[in-house]
């Protein structure tokens, strides 16, 4: 398998510029992200010709998205000096290989991708019968394989899409006899799918989230909203840790008092009110750095352009390389 210059394998994550990201984008993604640095060449993408696909009709709103991932990126930890942190569209070669990829695309490995099916049948706020849209899959594919990049951090439920990159770098490197592009690897990343205040998966098109950039008193407010045991009506009721949101938000914002709150809650020593007030104090020191270097980076515009104009630079110069390899094999090259 071939390495990066700097002789470690090389990584590509991004996410889609549709709002301030919350604390499951944080422990599913960005903790994982931020610790794969050590480790790892890492490009991380702020993904907007993504959120156009879905966000087209009122577009306005992508851009300053952009920004808000960009500060949370930072305040979370990843590391513009030792990763590339970039914006999709500032690098013209994810849209070219896009194209260039759909040719070798089977327009039935996109009618069957069942996130697409899944999408169509939930997404009702948006008009997602778009060509790009079914198309997703393939700049998917773009934005790996333009860095040669050997792994994407990936969970469980995101591997069906990787193998529809692999199998597309399969059939291409076939049909061009030569082995142009790498196939990328999944870098599976345990991590917890965190539950939002309503009980379902925090998600943003659910409303149901902590933004990672919330205040403190938005914190609080969000946390006394949340539901609890179902089966506890009153105070000194036995409380059901184990089906609590509440509860099991302890295990992964303050795993050393876990089983301590289980057992106040299991014993009535504690009120729902009481632990909620707790956690949401667990909550604020948990994002109090974050938040630190969020606002430093707020009040130094110069430098997020800074960051954004040098990412953009080193992902524009891994992919021009790629790029002039495939155009020389599909007959795009020098005549
Ligand atoms: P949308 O509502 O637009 O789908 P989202 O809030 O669900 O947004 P995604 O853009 O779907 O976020 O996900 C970005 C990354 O964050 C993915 O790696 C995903 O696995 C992770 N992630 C999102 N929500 C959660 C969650 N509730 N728990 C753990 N990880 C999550
Ligand atoms: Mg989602």
């Amino acid at each position: 398998m071939t390495k990066t210059t700097e002789g470690r394998k090389r990584i590509l994550s991004g996410m889609r510029p549709t709002g301030r990201l919350h604390l499951g984008n944080l422990v599913g993604a960005l903790a994982n992200w931020r610790d794969l640095q050590d480790d790892y060449e890492c490009f991380f993408m702020i993904a907007d010709y993504h959120a156009l696909m879905s966000e087209y009709e009122a577009p306005a709103k992508i851009a300053a998205n952009a920004r808000e991932v960009l500060l949370d990126f930072v305040a979370c930890g990843l590391d513009p000096v030792r990763s590339v942190i970039f914006r999709q569209s500032e690098v013209p070669q994810h849209a070219e290989l896009h194209l260039i990829l759909s040719c070798y695309t089977p327009i039935g490995w996109l009618e069957r991708n069942p996130t697409y099916k899944e999408q169509m049948r939930e997404l009702t706020t948006r008009d997602i019968h778009n060509y790009a849209f079914l198309g997703y899959p393939v700049l998917q594919a773009a934005d790996i394989v333009v860095y040669r990049a050997h792994c994407v951090p990936v969970g469980e439920d995101q591997l069906p899409h990787l193998e529809l990159t692999r199998e597309l770098v399969r059939r291409f490197n076939n049909l061009v006899g030569e082995d142009a592009l790498v196939e990328p690897h999944a870098k599976l990343t345990a991590s917890p799918r965190l539950l939002g205040t309503d009980r379902r998966k925090m998600s943003k098109s659910y409303g149901n989230q902590i933004d990672i950039a919330d205040d403190p008193d938005t914190i609080r407010k969000k946390v006394m909203s949340m539901i609890t045991d179902p089966k506890r009506i009153r105070r000194n009721d036995p409380g059901h840790p184990d089906e609590c949101n509440v509860c099991d938000w302890y295990k992964t914002f303050s795993p050393g008092e876990a089983d301590e709150v289980a057992r106040k809650c299991r014993e009535a020593l504690w009120g729902c009110t009481d632990c909620k007030s707790r956690l949401a104090e667990v909550l604020i020191a948990y994002l109090a750095e974050p938040h630190r270097r969020r606002q430093e980076l707020e009040a130094d515009p110069d430098r997020l352009h800074r960051i954004l104009a040098d990412g953009g630079e080193r992902a524009r110069a891994v992919a021009a390389d790629t790029l002039a390899d495939i155009k020389r094999l599909t007959g795009l090259g020098a005549m």
